[in-house]
């Protein structure tokens, strides 16, 4: 919608093929039906891409500024909350209605239901566009329509229920781009170790340290939640499309997740800390182990880490092993999880990976295809939570639309 405005907006006359029965459906499952559509730090630290300096020439030419700009002169009102920015209506609605009703304004064509399932380069110039109707009691193969330009918006294969199913992936290959591999991301990982299960529910701010082999990969910081199946939360959705494509690449591999549950105490701190309590054995002798550690995380997590250190809750500290009792004050600093894999792409918010970026201009034309861009998810840009993959869809689309109907070409 961003783009097919943006090339209107250029006077050019713009088709939308769109295989739901309405636009802009996964925009209002956003931010928790509130759309968290951007922020005001904005670098791109908060991306991953096979081509990063690009992805940030984009981000430079159309940020934050340029999509609050876009918004109000749709007539949406924004409203910042630390830094992220909202709807003023705090409703997701709003902001597909603005795009909608532009859409509509600008003259923009939308087939609905169409799904588009093959894209041809003409030899005379322009491309041939095949689709069918989705509706099954209107199915009728075959139909072409020709275009000068084209645009490739069809997001990845997250969230495939809101129409994104992946076949995005199959038009650019069709038309020879290079699709890198597409994991899912912003998402719920899985972990080996049944004793999951006994502290499921917990949630903890912790520092997740991801591990392959020695070698510290990726981590991150916040509000973890332990769950049933292995680990969730903000903290986990940050670095799940990096695992996600670590585990690919080692084929059946697991990763280290070392979690970290108090991140505030400095080394030497902590080691202050053990050593001071170590110090009050003697005086709490009649205390157990379960009593001993009482206080310092959520009971659950004591609970087992006791367990996994071989002692019984009921022992009396004086006779605990000295080594029993610093594994456990350890595993409060170094808790290892094995993870396995993730959630599915129905959870997944986006996916990692895509059409590279090698193979695009700054104005996200195929180096290879003239006259064909590339928007949104589709690309191999994905961002942090916190509105910087609708960010890289205002960004990308609004580029790619004004490229598309002449805006930033010489001729
Ligand atoms: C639950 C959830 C919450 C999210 N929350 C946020 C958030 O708060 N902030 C944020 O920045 N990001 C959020 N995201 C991510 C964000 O929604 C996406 O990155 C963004 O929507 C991508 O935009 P897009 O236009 O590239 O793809 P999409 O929004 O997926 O749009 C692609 C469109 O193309 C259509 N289509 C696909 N293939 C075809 C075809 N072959 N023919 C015809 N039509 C086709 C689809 O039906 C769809 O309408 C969230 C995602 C999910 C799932």
């Amino acid at each position: 919608m961003a783009a097919a405005i943006s090339a209107a907006r250029e006077g050019a006359c713009v088709t939308i093929y769109e295989r739901n029965d309405r636009l802009g459906k996964k925009i209002l499952a956003t931010g928790n039906g509130k759309c968290n559509l951007g922020n005001l730090s904005l670098s791109i630290e908060d991306y991953h891409s096979d081509n990063p300096s690009l992805a940030a020439r984009c981000l430079e030419r159309f940020g934050t500024r340029e999509t609050e700009a876009f918004f109000h002169s749709l007539g949406l009102m924004i409203k910042e909350k630390n830094g992220y920015l909202y709807p003023k209506s705090e409703q997701a609605s709003s902001v597909l209605d603005v795009l909608r009703m532009a859409v509509e304004r600008y003259g923009v064509r939308v087939v609905y239901e169409a799904k588009v399932n093959s894209l041809k380069r003409k030899k005379d110039g322009g491309f041939e566009l095949g689709w069918e109707m989705e509706a099954s009691d209107s199915k009728s193969p075959g139909q072409r329509e020709i275009f000068d330009h084209v645009i490739l918006a069809c997001g990845s294969k997250a969230a495939p229920k809101t129409g994104s199913d992946g076949s995005g992936y199959q038009l650019a290959k069709q038309m020879g781009l290079t699709v890198t591999e597409v994991v899912p991301a912003l998402v719920q990982l899985h972990c080996r170790e049944d004793y999951c299960k006994s502290i499921a529910g917990v949630r903890a701010e912790a520092k997740i340290h991801i591990r392959d082999g020695r070698q510290c990969v990726v981590s991150e910081q916040g509000e973890l939640q332990l769950t049933e199946y292995g680990i969730s939360g903000i903290p986990v959705f940050q670095l799940s499309g990096q695992v996600n494509q670590l585990l690919k690449e080692q084929k059946g591999k697991d990763l280290i997740a070392e979690i970290d549950f108090l991140p505030e105490f400095s080394k030497d701190e902590w080691n202050q800390f053990v050593e001071e309590r170590m110090g009050e054995i003697p005086r709490r002798n009649c205390e157990t182990a379960e009593s001993f550690f009482t206080g310092m995380l959520h009971k659950k997590l004591m609970l087992l880490f006791m367990k996994l250190a071989g002692l019984k809750t009921n022992t009396l500290v004086k006779d605990a092993g000295k080594e029993q009792l610093l594994t456990v004050f350890r595993l409060c600093r170094e808790f290892t999880l094995h993870i396995t894999g993730s959630h599915s792409y129905d959870h997944a918010q986006i996916c990692a990976g895509g059409v590279s970026m090698k193979e695009v201009s700054a104005s996200l034309e195929a180096l290879k295809v003239p006259g064909l861009y590339l928007a949104g998810e589709l690309l191999h840009v994905d961002g942090r939570c916190g509105g910087y993959n609708l960010q890289w869809a205002w960004t990308s689309g609004c580029l790619a639309g004004r490229a598309a109907a002449g805006k930033d070409k010489k001729k």
